[in-house]
């Protein structure tokens, strides 16, 4: 995918995405949990942005965190930039696509008990299947 495949306009993503993922890539929106398309998948491959095809995530970093979304101990270096978010009362870290901007999900440090099975770096990249497309 090239670079001028990013639309440049809300209307240009509007366009080119469905409205869910506009919703949750452009609107910082969330999926309910163990709806998405990813949550369960343990299939091989490359993990790209729904939006702009950057390569995200390996399926080697996946685990099961339980918590219904797809879950991930690190990114690929340089794919995602981290932002603080202080929304809706809490303080969490979003994850951004480096390369389109488009909202993923939170990455967590602090476990929920039981939760860290699996996270060989002890942090929880939990990402919206709709933010994802998996390329075997
Ligand atoms: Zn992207």
């Amino acid at each position: 995918m090239k670079d001028d495949d990013i639309p440049k306009t809300e209307e240009g993503w509007r366009n080119k995405l469905t409205p869910e993922q506009y919703q949750i890539l452009r609107k910082k929106g969330t999926e309910a949990p163990f709806t998405g398309e990813y949550v369960h998948t343990k299939d091989k491959g490359m993990y790209q942005c729904a939006a702009c095809g950057n390569q995200l995530f390996s399926s080697d970093t996946k685990f099961d965190s339980g918590t219904g979304w797809p879950s991930f101990d690190q990114a690929i270096p340089g794919s995602v930039e981290l932002r603080p978010d202080e929304s809706d009362g809490m303080n969490r870290t979003e994850v951004v696509c480096a390369k389109c901007g488009s909202h993923l999900g939170h990455v967590f440090n602090d476990l929920p008990a039981g939760r860290q099975v699996g996270s060989k770096t002890g942090k929880r990249y939990c990402i919206n299947s709709a933010c994802l497309l998996l390329k075997k």
